[in-house]
């Protein structure tokens, strides 16, 4: 266990020094600001959506270790998967962190993801790392239509 989590502290570090996808996405069709006023946390998520299907994902932002390294893995894991996976990883990702779960079940078949899995631990980093995931969806849901680019 220890090994374990000294694995992911390390893919948690690794992730905010060097951010994946961290950019600006051109040619986005959804995007969306997030803010985490507890710890200072801002992300905007910006999403290509190619009729069912997530081409490109990526974020910009700034925020504490976690936030980052979450936006970060996020990216990674949306890529590629179409709507319904998306909806999936984001309800799996959100019981991981606030526990309502049974850890070993939801952390299966998460990857990466399952770094976050002792978050649950911290309540007050959990909307660290759920800030890029609530921004992302609410960017695919369209609620915040003032910073759309179209
Ligand atoms: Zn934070």
């Amino acid at each position: 266990m220890n090994d374990l989590a000294e694995l992911y502290q390390e893919l948690i570090l690794d992730h905010n020094k060097s951010p994946r996808n961290c950019r600006k996405l051109d040619d986005a069709n959804r995007k969306a600001d997030g803010f985490n006023p507890l710890c200072g946390d801002k992300v905007s998520v910006s999403i290509k959506l190619d009729g069912d299907l997530i081409s490109d994902v990526a974020f910009q932002g700034s925020g504490c270790a976690i936030s980052t390294a979450s936006a970060s893995l996020m990216t990674e894991s949306l890529k590629g998967k179409s709507l319904d996976e998306a909806q999936q990883l984001f309800d799996q990702f959100h019981e991981l962190v606030t526990g309502d779960a049974n850890q070993a079940d939801s952390s299966h078949d998460m990857g990466k993801l399952a770094v976050f899995s002792n978050v649950g631990n911290y309540p007050a980093r959990v909307k660290c790392a759920t800030l890029a995931w609530h921004t992302f969806k609410a960017a695919l849901d369209g609620d915040d239509t003032n910073v759309t680019t179209e």
